[in-house]
């Protein structure tokens, strides 16, 4: 069986090949450990492989394991839809969020996010497959969105995030992949980030511009959501 550092390896190879397929520093592309529904000793097997970065999609589920991982120095993304009433824990025990889609959430988070912590990474979640996703604003609503969240005064807007349908099609991925890029670059906003890509597409994701891709079974294998 494959360990965690194993896998870790493999998709570290699968980025430096993407990246270098499309002349791009693969320097340039994070990778995020998307570690929901596994156990606390699986975020630490990554860790001691040199991960540092987690996303979690269930606030409870994340904040019992960061609870259980209090002695190691990890950077924690919300990456889940977000309901109002979870906006305070979230501002207050997360680096980045990288599903704000409107604008009552990202008020919350700024009022909510401590004084004492820098502020709170925003990606806005964009919908680039129209009806068959139910989360993420639409284009049409993305510019004044993102010009009402980059004034608020606790968060920073780092830049877009997307879902696109899955598929194993490469046309259809490098072409969802490439509206998110140019929705970002449209925007005339300071934004370094793309978050794109998960296990089965960062290639297509790293081609067309991500400098985050979200991890999960590639990393950690298949998930149980019987046993969470
Ligand atoms: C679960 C999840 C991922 C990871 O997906 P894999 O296909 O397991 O790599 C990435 N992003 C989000 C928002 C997720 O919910």
């Amino acid at each position: 069986m494959s360990t965690i550092a194993d896998n870790i390896g493999l998709v570290s190879a699968r980025i430096r090949a993407a990246a270098h397929a499309v002349q791009r520093d693969e320097n340039s592309i994070h990778l995020l450990a998307v570690s929901k529904t596994k156990p606390a000793q699986a975020v630490r097997e990554a860790f001691a492989a040199g991960m540092r970065d987690f996303g979690e999609n269930y606030l409870q589920e994340a904040l019992g394991k960061q609870a259980e991982l209090t002695d190691l120095p990890l950077s924690w993304h919300f990456i889940g839809p977000i309901q109002s009433n979870k906006t305070r824990a979230i501002a207050e025990n997360f680096a980045w969020v990288h599903s704000v889609d409107r604008l009552k959430i990202a008020q919350r988070l700024s009022e909510q996010r401590p004084a004492d912590l820098p502020p709170l990474n925003i990606c806005i979640q964009v919908n680039v497959s129209g009806e068959a996703s139910k989360s993420g604003c639409t284009p049409a609503d993305l510019p004044a969105l993102a010009e009402a969240i980059s004034v608020l005064p606790r968060l920073k807007l780092r830049g877009l995030m997307a879902i696109p349908e899955p598929t194993e099609d490469r046309a259809a991925q490098d072409a969802a992949f490439a509206t998110v890029r140019d929705l970002q670059a449209s925007l005339n906003l300071p934004l370094d980030t793309l978050s794109m890509g998960m296990s089965h597409d960062l290639e297509s994701a790293i081609a067309q511009g991500a400098t985050w891709v979200r991890i999960g079974t590639a990393l950690f294998g298949a998930r149980d959501y019987g046993q969470p």
